[in-house]
């Protein structure tokens, strides 16, 4: 079977690979996606448990690729508000303080991949391999990155981009390296609802176990991401609706009430992860390919579809300069700018972690000491959040505030 010549295959159409692919569209090269599963179909009447909390940056760039419609017109939750708290003190921010109407939105994460996945493929110009897998990659000193499927079909191209999520097989083709550390906690998510309404206010409330997220959902439920110890969330796995509800509301110290109904528990391992380099020649990461972060801020698919943003304006412009998508100069530029601000929001997560996951008085103190100030300190808490949000930071153009234009070269 003959090659078919491509400039870049990204490998994986989870959430970030399929936001890249939209990126690339209209920008003079020739793109494939590879990935393993098709998305199952959403489905209105069943609200899924694994959803993501998306920053204005993250809409902002969902717009420009066109698909933010069709979600709005699905089902997105929109929230004013957040609030985070422990035993003492606690943070208030909302969206009037920025001038914007909402400071985010909760979107389930299987809506968002149909949603991207339905967009690329209509977009004519990129090749959806699906369901595939890649079997065999080999790059040749010209170059050129020779791909094999698992059917039997053949690939040239510039660049392969691992977009294939936490057990990335691109990073081990790459031969890039990883540091990670395990929390030894599980994040248990579930619907449930409460006997107050959430009222757009995003909640979050550290306890020394993990904490616990109380994200609001459009039809007056909360979908709730739980971190705690292994054990911990086998136990509260294990326990009839009635004692997980009385767990619940012990937890959120009922902040809305009693927890009155719930669905769809779950839990997932969570851990930390940071690829030693986003690229090589040939080869580059994007999303959880490249950091896995905590979800206690619920960044990472927002990081992920800065990654994507990111790397298709850089691939775009050496396209429309004729340098080589896949040489080390180009991919260089994508891994500066954003490495560094993934490795920060990572650090700053394992400092909440530290800070947060004890009981040890003086981290109490501290605790309470940074909430009261930083709610106290006009400035300092409206920068935050300008951060938090989106609204502020070195975006990717796509992603910014203004002109989708690149304008200045990276
Ligand atoms: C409990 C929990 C709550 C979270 N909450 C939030 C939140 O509120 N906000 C937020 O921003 N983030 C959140 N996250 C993180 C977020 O879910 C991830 O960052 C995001 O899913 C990463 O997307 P991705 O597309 O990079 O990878 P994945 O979602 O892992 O997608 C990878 C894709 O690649 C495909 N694939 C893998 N291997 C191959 C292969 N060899 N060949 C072909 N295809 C392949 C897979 O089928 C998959 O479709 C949370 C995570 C957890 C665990």
């Amino acid at each position: 079977m003959a090659e078919r010549d491509f400039d870049v295959v990204i490998n994986g159409g989870g959430m970030v690979g399929l936001a890249l692919a939209l990126a690339l569209r209209g920008g003079g090269l020739r793109v494939a996606l590879v990935e393993a599963r098709l998305p199952e179909p959403w489905r209105r009447e069943q609200m899924q448990n694994r959803v993501s909390s998306l920053t204005l940056a993250s809409q902002r760039l969902l717009e420009r690729l066109g698909v933010w419609g069709a979600l709005e017109a699905a089902r997105v939750s929109p929230f004013e508000a957040i609030h985070a708290w422990d035993a003492g003190a606690g943070i208030h921010f909302h969206a009037r303080d920025l001038g914007e109407p909402w400071l985010g939105h909760i979107v389930e994460n299987g809506l968002l991949q149909q949603t991207l996945f339905d967009a690329v493929q209509g977009a004519s110009e990129t090749t959806v391999f699906a369901p595939a897998a890649i079997e065999r990659v080999r790059r040749e000193d010209d170059g050129t990155v020779h791909i094999r499927l698992d059917d039997g079909r053949r690939l040239r191209s510039r660049l392969l981009v691992g977009a294939d999520g936490a057990r990335s097989a691109v990073r081990e083709w790459a031969g890039i390296g990883l540091r990670q550390h395990d929390y030894r906690q599980r994040g248990v998510v579930a619907t449930i609802r409460t006997e107050r309404h959430h009222g757009l206010v995003a909640r979050q409330r550290f306890l020394s176990g993990g904490p616990l997220a109380l994200l609001p959902l459009a039809d007056g439920r909360c979908s709730i991401v739980w971190s705690l110890p292994e054990d911990e969330a086998e136990a509260v796995l294990g326990m009839d609706d009635e004692a997980f509800h009385r767990a619940l509301g012990d937890a959120s110290q009922q902040v809305l009430g009693a927890v009155v109904h719930s669905e769809s528990r779950a839990a997932f391992p969570l851990r930390a992860m940071h690829a030693e380099r986003y690229v090589s020649p040939g080869f580059a990461l994007v999303g959880d390919a490249a950091h896995v972060i905590h979800p206690l801020a619920g960044q990472g698919v927002n990081l992920g579809f800065l990654d994507a943003a990111g790397l298709a304006q850089v691939l775009v412009q050496a396209a429309g300069s004729g340098r080589d998508p896949g040489g080390l100069a180009t991919l260089r530029r994508y891994e500066r700018w954003r490495r560094g601000d993934n490795q920060l929001m990572q650090s700053a997560m394992d400092g909440f972690h530290w800070l947060f996951s004890n009981r040890d008085p003086v981290r109490g103190l501290v605790r309470n000491l940074g909430f009261a100030l930083t709610d106290r300190a006009g400035p300092v808490k409206r920068r935050l959040m300008e951060y938090a949000v989106g609204l502020r930071g070195d975006l990717p153009a796509l992603a910014r505030v203004g002109s989708a234009d690149p304008g200045v070269t990276i």
